[in-house]
């Protein structure tokens, strides 16, 4: 354990972690490797399934023809973890196992030492007769598959001396890296796999967390976004905190099995500033939000109904960031940067600590800025992404030399106009 860090009970959560000295914002408290950790099923195509790089061209495994490699390093190097996995991958073609079916059989392909094996099989679990019958039937069709997969390889998982005893059955194997599992992200904050971190598995849930967990290829940071003093607890969010308190409690509810009473859900904070306007005007947007793809529809509604709400309004900020997604798909980027200079004031209000989707949406408008030549502007998002994204990334994250390398770029080219305006 990261030496700040200790582990204890926190009331009515169960275990936790906390501070075991002052803690400042933007100070890196854990960076780690996953103790297993698989491309995500609909990304095996497009991202290397070592190091997580998202790639146009990717050399294939010949034998299962699934698994993708950036190069020939990559390739040789997962080649101790895949080895079993091709063979178990070709048992069972055409068919493909979920992720956490394959999360969970790399666990035993890992080798990992027994010691860590335990720290994995100490964490808690929802308790499996306490859940909801659909969600049971779920995990047993899991466990079946899990059994199905590994066949090839481990024939009976309960006879295998290297898992650890209290996983040596499928069902609660697959129970805890389901519980258990962090979804990782690349730099622009898109899915890429799924990983296991037992060490940050401690950490509880609070809506306005003051911890933030970055990936860099399949390493995880923790960074403090507040400062913390010694025995308060670190928190870390488990589901998109920007969304209004009763939405957030029902996915808690559904997905984590608990009700949270973190200070922001007491206080329903911002709540009223997130349905903000007439509901008769922002009703639209809301109903159309889960039937909206196409940009046609995002910029209709927005300038249709969208003109009288306010841009603090939840629905719109939604919208309005559809929008810009699909503007940049369509290579609209004038579009694109409107609406995405839209967004940044009320994302500067939602999100009050750092947070890295703050960042890495300063981070886009920029680089539209940047692209369309508005270099003053471009300098000046920039340099409110650095202020966030050092605290959430640190200096030596490859999205941070990123970004100090366009803002350097800005700056040359601010002195060059200036110079030749002389
Ligand atoms: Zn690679
Ligand atoms: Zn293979
Ligand atoms: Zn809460």
């Amino acid at each position: 354990m990261a030496p700040k860090l200790e582990r204890f009970v926190s009331p009515g959560k169960g275990n936790g972690l906390r501070a075991a000295a002052s803690i400042r914002r933007g100070e890196l408290l854990v960076s780690t490797e996953p103790l297993a950790c698989c491309v995500s099923k609909k990304l095996v195509r497009e991202v290397c399934h070592h190091c997580f790089t998202r790639l146009e061209t990717l050399l294939r495994c010949s034998q299962c023809k699934t698994a993708r490699y950036c190069n020939i390093t990559c390739q040789k190097q997962a080649w101790s973890v895949h080895k079993r996995e091709c063979k178990c991958l070709r048992g069972l073609l055409p068919r493909f196992p979920t992720d956490s079916v394959r999360l969970a059989a790399r666990l035993i392909f890992a080798l990992v030492c027994f010691w860590t094996f335990s720290l994995f099989c100490s964490l808690k679990i929802t308790d499996l007769t306490s859940m909801p019958e659909q969600k049971k039937q779920g995990l047993s069709q899991l466990a079946s598959m899990l059994e199905l997969y590994l066949h090839e390889e481990v024939p009976d998982l309960t006879q295998e001396s290297k898992v650890h005893p209290s996983c040596r059955e499928a069902l609660s194997l697959v129970a805890k890296v389901v519980c258990n599992c962090f979804t990782i992200t690349d730099g622009e904050l898109q899915e890429s796999g799924v990983g296991l971190y037992p060490s940050l598995s401690l950490l509880n849930h609070d809506c306005r967390p003051n911890c933030m967990m970055v990936f860099e290829g399949t390493k995880v940071q923790l960074r403090a976004v507040q400062d913390i003093s010694p025995g308060e607890e670190l928190t870390i969010s488990y589901i998109e905190s920007l969304s209004l308190t009763e939405d957030r409690q029902r996915q808690l509810e559904d997905q984590y099995r608990f009700t949270c009473h973190c200070q922001r859900c007491d206080s329903e904070d911002k709540d009223g500033l997130m349905l903000s306007g007439e509901e008769a005007a922002w009703c639209p947007l809301k109903e159309a939000l889960p039937r909206l793809e196409e940009l046609k529809h995002c910029s209709h509604l927005l300038s249709a109904a969208g003109g009288e709400v306010p841009d603090e309004n939840l629905y719109k900020l939604r919208i309005t960031d559809m929008a810009l997604d699909a503007s940049i798909h369509l290579q609209r980027w004038e579009e694109a940067m409107r609406y995405g200079v839209k967004t940044l004031p009320v994302y500067r209000l939602y999100y009050p600590d750092p947070h890295p989707v703050h960042g890495i949406q300063l981070m886009r408008v920029g680089k539209l800025q940047h692209y369309l030549e508005h270099i003053e502007e471009a300098l000046d998002t920039f340099k409110q992404a650095y202020e966030v994204l050092k605290l959430t990334h640190g200096d030596d994250h490859p999205v941070m030399t990123d970004l100090m390398t366009r803002m350097e770029e800005c700056r040359c080219e601010v002195d060059h106009k200036s110079s030749s305006r002389h």
